[in-house]
């Protein structure tokens, strides 16, 4: 099944700012304390984008949002003083800025092998990818970094972030930043690169956990044939992962002879690692979707994902339903 999205008219757009649209969402998640000092930037509907701006409360955010009805809505950071025009964030002191990442499926396209492509079409296989991507980034931020304060949230379109905000991490510069990065890194375009030397023993239990199951489960038979799978192996090692994900201990017992288990999972990796968007993880001052806020390409609402293991697009309510 493929979705394809419906543009809302700025008509709408203000009807839903103006009557369901509540910053509580945001606040919950930023806090109050330094609300005046965190810098927002929006496209306006002429598509002029503006930053730089502050606001003092929320209820100033939500008549910004039901007067002007901005095309896109972000947050950046918090700053020494607020934000504004006299005093853009270039002159002012970086204070913090939770730690980001984004993930994309149109950073996929080399390998969605459901036939889907480009940005506005994707199905339950290639999302697969995605909800990948959440499993295996939450439990190396929990276990790997130890944070704890994880939110992830559905961008309205077809990618996802997340924000840890931990003190332990909102207050990380930018070389820190990178150095967590590139421990994630294992693939450089659509590549396979060796990992840091010292990587974490629970890195590969994952890898094989998450990755190399949903390998197998998506994979065609010709694909696991061409990995040196006869045929019936390939379908018994499909059947083994539809209900039980793998373990270290059956990944290496389920694999013929002829399949080398390092090579095969290094395909798995190419094929479904999580493609993260290095800049907005290391710039520090990158503007990231609010939550609670309209996509207006797509008309569903930017929204914070409950449970990332039963998270679907479909679940999330468009801004048509929100305004029944
Ligand atoms: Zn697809």
């Amino acid at each position: 099944m493929m979705h394809k999205p419906q543009k809302p008219s700025l008509e709408i757009l203000k009807r839903y700012y103006q009557e369901v649209f509540q910053p509580d969402q945001l606040v919950s998640l930023i806090g109050l304390a330094d609300f005046r000092h965190r810098e927002f930037g929006f496209l306006l509907s002429d598509n002029i984008f503006i930053r730089n701006i502050s606001f003092r409360s929320p209820s100033a955010i939500k008549n910004f949002m039901s007067t002007r009805v901005p095309l896109q809505a972000s947050i950046g950071a918090v700053y020494d003083k607020p934000p504004s025009k006299d005093n853009p964030i270039q002159k002012l002191e970086w204070k913090y800025r939770e730690l980001v990442f984004d993930i994309d499926l149109n950073e996929y396209d080399a390998v969605r092998t459901c036939g889907c492509a480009g940005s506005d079409t994707y199905c339950i296989e290639c999302w697969s990818l995605i909800d990948d991507a959440m499993l295996l980034l939450d439990d190396t931020m929990r276990n790997d970094f130890g944070f704890n304060q994880l939110t992830w949230l559905y961008s309205g379109r077809r990618g996802v972030h997340l924000w840890i905000f931990d003190d332990t991490a909102k207050f990380l510069n930018q070389d820190v930043r990178t150095a967590i990065i590139n421990y994630l890194s294992m693939i450089r375009g659509d590549e396979y690169i060796e990992p840091l030397p010292g990587y974490a023993k629970l890195f590969v239990t994952r890898l094989v956990e998450i990755l190399a199951t949903s390998y197998v489960q998506y994979a065609s038979l010709e694909e696991l044939q061409a990995q040196g799978f006869q045929k019936n192996e390939a379908r018994t090692l499909k059947d083994g992962v539809t209900t039980k994900r793998f373990t270290r201990e059956r990944f290496a017992r389920s694999l013929p002879r002829d399949v080398d288990p390092k090579k095969f999972l290094q395909q798995a990796i190419r094929m479904r690692y999580p493609r993260i968007d290095r800049s907005v993880t290391i710039d520090t001052r990158h503007l990231l979707r609010i939550v609670g806020t309209i996509h207006s390409k797509t008309g569903k609402m930017c929204t914070i994902i409950k449970d990332i293991t039963h998270f679907a697009p479909e679940m999330v309510p468009t801004v048509w339903e929100l305004l029944q």
